[in-house]
């Protein structure tokens, strides 16, 4: 244990947390390495130990890094679960070798299987939607319909975008693949970029802020950034508008966990996943982030379920991964910076 509390791999606060939790007392223990930063996790795993007496350790960072460091430790990882906060991630997880398969009929009545691995080796817990924000001073939501409409040339000089370097951009890209093809999913593309106001902007925020400021009239971003924007600043002249309700659906992705391959403590993983499915944990991990519950029995926030009801894109948020490469691709190809 202190060997590899030396590990190049293990910052000074793990190894401290490591140590502790090894002397400390026979109490049950999990680790849990997330992406999700701390002030968004604490609640749920308090309850959780509230609930069961199992007390969890976690450590936060960003997810290549996270998925470097289990990658590194194999067998070793002190890891049991994995959290990230977008299905790519988890693919990509799942795809090295790092998460293993969970059957549990709870998981499974709890989340929609669209939200889940096909393989069961990850689960959503959240669902992060990412639907038009609009200027209401400049767009009547009847001038909107479909992200693919944004296109048109009755858009141009309107638009502003988010780089394409977010995984939340590939994402969407790489679901409009799963449903357009290539070639179509390509002009659509080319169409936003040609409609461009200004370069693509470095996260969701500053987009909204450029909206707000009449330098572009619409922009894709994650709903809870526009809950935290008007949240800050109330008087915006900011709205969502749900695209696609006549169609495939406003496009979302997930946060979400799974059971580390080399945990050495699956049982007690298992568990937890399955209390953060559960109605208790659910409302505050989609709350904490202004985000929506992953199991369909459970409402949103009041705050959120201010900004409207809409329908998902059912597609299985695996797609993010699985086409993500090509995603990259075709929107480097298409000029989309
Ligand atoms: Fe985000």
């Amino acid at each position: 244990m202190l060997r590899s509390c030396f590990n190049r791999y293990l910052t000074a606060m793990f190894c401290c947390v490591t140590l502790f939790g090894a002397s400390a007392s026979q109490a049950e223990q999990i680790v849990v390495y997330s992406a999700r930063i701390e002030q968004l996790i604490k609640p749920m795993f308090d309850a959780f130990t509230k609930d069961t007496g199992i007390t969890v350790k976690f450590v936060t960072d960003k997810e290549g890094p996270l998925l470097a460091r289990l990658k590194a430790e194999g067998k070793n990882t002190p890891a049991d679960m994995l959290i990230t906060s977008d299905a790519g991630n988890l693919w990509e997880a799942a795809r090295e070798g790092l998460l293993r398969p969970v059957e549990s009929k709870t998981l499974e009545a709890n989340i929609p299987s669209y939200l889940r691995d096909p393989q069961n080796r990850w689960f959503g817990l959240s669902v992060r939607a990412r639907p038009i924000v609009y200027n209401i001073e400049k767009v009547k939501p009847s001038d909107l319909s479909t992200y693919e409409a944004l296109a048109e040339p009755e858009w141009r000089g309107r638009l502003c975008l988010r780089t394409s370097k977010k995984v939340y951009n590939q994402s969407l890209i790489a679901m409009m693949i799963a449903e357009h093809g290539e070639a179509r999913t390509e002009q659509i593309v080319k169409g936003w970029v040609a409609n461009l106001a200004t370069d693509p902007l470095s996260d969701d925020t500053k987009a909204m802020e450029f909206v707000a400021a009449g330098q572009c009239d619409v922009t894709l971003v994650n709903s809870y950034y526009f809950g935290r924007l008007m949240e800050k600043n109330p008087s915006l002249p900011l709205a969502i508008f749900w695209p696609n309700q006549g169609s495939s659906g406003v496009h979302v992705n997930i946060s979400g966990a799974g059971v580390t391959r080399h945990a050495r403590n699956a049982g007690a993983a298992v568990k937890l996943l399955e209390f953060l499915s559960s109605e208790k944990a659910q409302n505050l991990f989609a709350d904490v982030n202004m985000e929506y519950p992953a199991n369909p029995g459970i409402k949103s926030s009041p705050v959120v379920a201010a900004w409207g009801t809409f329908k998902q894109n059912p597609i299985n948020v695996t797609t993010a991964g699985e086409l993500q490469t090509e995603a990259v691709k075709l929107m480097d190809r298409a000029g989309w910076r």
